[in-house]
C-alpha cells in the first residue's frame, strides 16, 4: 500500500492556485491501541478551507504550510484497534487530504453501508445538510407563507435551504451564478423563481421576484449580493449569516453600504452561526434530514471529481462556481 498526503505549499494570495499545494508520497501509518487505519473513498471540498489557509484568528486554527489539508471525508476501515469498528466499516471523520489515515476510533461515525451514493454522507446527509437544516430553522423561523431569499442557492447548502423552505410551505427565491443552476433550481427543487447575479440587474430582479419583500435572508455568499438584499427585508426580517464566499480570497477587508439601518429600522435580527455549535442537537437533524430523503421530500445534486490528485483544483472550483451542489472528489470504489 502507497499513501499519498495533499500538503499546503504556500499561503493563497487572492484565489487559491495548484501550486498552493504539493501531492507527496509518504507511509501508510500504524494505528495504536484506540486507533482505526481507514482508507479515504470520497472526500469533501469545503469553503472554509480557505478561511484556514490564511493566518490570523477564526474559529479554527490556521493550517500551517507543510501541513496536510484535514476535513471530513468518507472512508473504508482497513485495519482496527478499536473494538468500535471492523474492517470493512464505512465511516466519515476528518481524514485529511490522504489515501490513508489513522484517527482516533472516538472521531469516527459509522455510515450505514446501504447509503448510496456514500457521499451523500458528506453533503445533504452531513455537515451541509445540517449547517442548512440548523441555519433555516433555528435562526430563520420560517413560517408558511413568507419569502425566503437564498444566496449560493444552487450550491451544497444552498440547495438544501431552498427545500427545506419549501417543505416549510415558504416562497422560495434562489440567487445563483448560472442560468443552468437556476434552472435546476426551479425544475428540479420547486423554487418559486430565481436570481442570476451576475447577469441580472440585482435591485430589479429582486423587487419582481419578492413583491411583498424579504422576511428570511440566507446569506452564503455577503459582499454585493447582500447589500443587494438588504434594502427589501421586512419587519422582524431574520438573515442567516452562514458565509461568506465573495469575501474569502479578498486580502483587505472589503467596504460595503452598512446593514445596520435596515435592520434598525426593520427590528430585524442577523445572527451569524457556525454547525458546530449545533453539535448537541446533530443527532435530531440527522434524523429528520434523513426522514425527508426518504420520504423523497429532499433531493441531491453533487458534483464528483474523479481521482484524489485533482482535489486541489476541485477546491478552487468552488470560487469560480463550477459546482452545481455538493463538491466531491472520488478517491476509490467500494
Ligand atoms: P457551495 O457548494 O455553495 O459552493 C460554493 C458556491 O459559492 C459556488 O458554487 C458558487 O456558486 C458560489 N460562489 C463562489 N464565489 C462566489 C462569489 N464571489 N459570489 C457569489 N457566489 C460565489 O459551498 P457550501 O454549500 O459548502 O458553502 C456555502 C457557504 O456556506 C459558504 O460560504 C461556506 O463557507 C458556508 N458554510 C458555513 C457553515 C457554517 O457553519 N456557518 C458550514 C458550511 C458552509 P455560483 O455559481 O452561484 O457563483
Amino acid at each position: 500500500m502507497q499513501n499519498k498526503e495533499i500538503r499546503l505549499a504556500s499561503r493563497p494570495t487572492g484565489m487559491p492556485t495548484l501550486a498552493n499545494f504539493q501531492i507527496v508520497d509518504s507511509d501508510v501509518p500504524q494505528p495504536k491501541d484506540g486507533e482505526v487505519l481507514v482508507r479515504t473513498l470520497y472526500i469533501s471540498v469545503d469553503p472554509y478551507l480557505r478561511g484556514r489557509m490564511r493566518e490570523g484568528k477564526s474559529y479554527v486554527p490556521p493550517f500551517k504550510v507543510g501541513q496536510v489539508i484535514e476535513n471530513s471525508a468518507v472512508g473504508e476501515v482497513v485495519e482496527s484497534r478499536s473494538p468500535a469498528f471492523q474492517p470493512g466499516d464505512i465511516v466519515r471523520g476528518m481524514l485529511g487530504w490522504r489515501l490513508y489515515s489513522v484517527v482516533p476510533a472516538e472521531s469516527l461515525v459509522k455510515i450505514d453501508p446501504r447509503t448510496r451514493p456514500l457521499s451523500l454522507a458528506l453533503g445533504v446527509l452531513g455537515m451541509p445538510g445540517l449547517t442548512a437544516y440548523f441555519g433555516l430553522l433555528d435562526i430563520g423561523q420560517p413560517k408558511e407563507g413568507e419569502t425566503v431569499v437564498v444566496s449560493g442557492a444552487a450550491g451544497a447548502v444552498g440547495t438544501t435551504v431552498c427545500q427545506i423552505a419549501k417543505i416549510k410551505g415558504c416562497r422560495v427565491v434562489g440567487i445563483a451564478g448560472s442560468d443552468e443552476k437556476n434552472q435546476y433550481l426551479r425544475n428540479e427543487l420547486g423554487v418559486d423563481a430565481t436570481i442570476n447575479y451576475k447577469t441580472d440587474e440585482m435591485k430589479r430582479a429582486l423587487q419582481e421576484t419578492c413583491p411583498n419583500g424579504i422576511d428570511i435572508y440566507f446569506d452564503n455568499v455577503g459582499g454585493e449580493v447582500s447589500d443587494a438584499v438588504m434594502p427589501l427585508i421586512n419587519q422582524a426580517a431574520r438573515i442567516v449569516l452562514c458565509g461568506l464566499i465573495s469575501l474569502y480570497n479578498l486580502d483587505k477587508p472589503d467596504v460595503g453600504p452598512r446593514p445596520q439601518r435596515y435592520l434598525l429600522i426593520n427590528s430585524a435580527l442577523m445572527k451569524g452561526f457556525i454547525i458546530t455549535n449545533y453539535m448537541p442537537r446533530f443527532r435530531e437533524g440527522f434524523s429528520q434530514l434523513s426522514e425527508w430523503f426518504a420520504e423523497g421530500k429532499l433531493k441531491y445534486a453533487e458534483t464528483v471529481a474523479e481521482g484524489f490528485e485533482n482535489t486541489p483544483q476541485a477546491f478552487i472550483d468552488l470560487f469560480t462556481g463550477q459546482n452545481l451542489g455538493k463538491q466531491i472528489v472520488k478517491v476509490a470504489d467500494k
